[in-house]
C-alpha cells in the first residue's frame, strides 16, 4: 500500500515503517490462531506452526515432547538430526503426559487424548492422520 497523502500541500515523509500484522501469510492460514509459539521448538522447523523440512503438509502442525531430553521437536527426524542422542519413546502409562503441542493454537494435549482423536481438543484443527503410521517412533 502506498501512503502518500499531502496534508495541506506539505508532503509528510514518514520514514518509520508502520508495523502491522503481516499480510504475507498464506491464504490457507487459519486466521484466528495466528500466534508465535511460546514453546521452543528445536530441529528444522520451517514455520511457527511446527511444520518442518520433513513434514510440512497443511496438517503437520504437531510438535512432540521427547522424553529423553524433554525438548520439543516437530518430528522424529528433526530430533535425530539435531538432538545428538537417540530418541526415547514414551513408555506405556505415560498417557497423562502433555507431550503433544498443537502448532496452530500453541496448546498441549496429553498423549492419551491425542491418540484417541485426530483433531486438536483446543482449536479443533485436524492433525495429520498419517502420523499414526509411525506412532511407534514416539510411543511404546
Ligand atoms: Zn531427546
Ligand atoms: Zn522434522
Ligand atoms: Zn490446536
Amino acid at each position: 500500500m502506498i501512503r502518500e497523502r499531502p496534508a495541506g500541500g506539505v508532503l509528510v515523509a514518514r520514514r518509520t515503517p508502520v508495523r502491522r500484522r503481516s499480510s504475507a501469510l498464506p491464504s490457507n492460514h487459519s486466521r484466528n490462531t495466528r500466534m508465535i509459539t511460546t514453546h521452543t521448538i528445536r530441529g528444522s522447523a520451517i514455520d511457527d506452526e511446527s511444520r518442518c523440512v520433513h513434514w510440512h503438509g497443511p496438517n503437520d502442525v504437531l510438535a512432540i515432547l521427547f522424553p529423553c531430553c524433554r525438548e520439543w521437536y516437530p518430528c522424529h527426524d528433526c530430533h535425530e538430526e539435531s538432538a545428538g542422542h537417540l530418541a526415547a519413546v514414551w513408555p506405556e502409562g505415560a498417557g497423562a503426559e502433555h507431550a503433544m503441542l498443537c502448532g496452530r493454537c500453541d496448546r498441549t494435549t496429553s498423549i492419551a487424548d491425542y491418540r484417541a482423536t485426530s483433531t486438536c481438543s483446543h482449536c479443533g484443527g485436524p492433525f495429520n492422520e498419517g502420523c499414526r503410521l509411525h506412532a511407534h517412533l514416539y510411543f511404546a
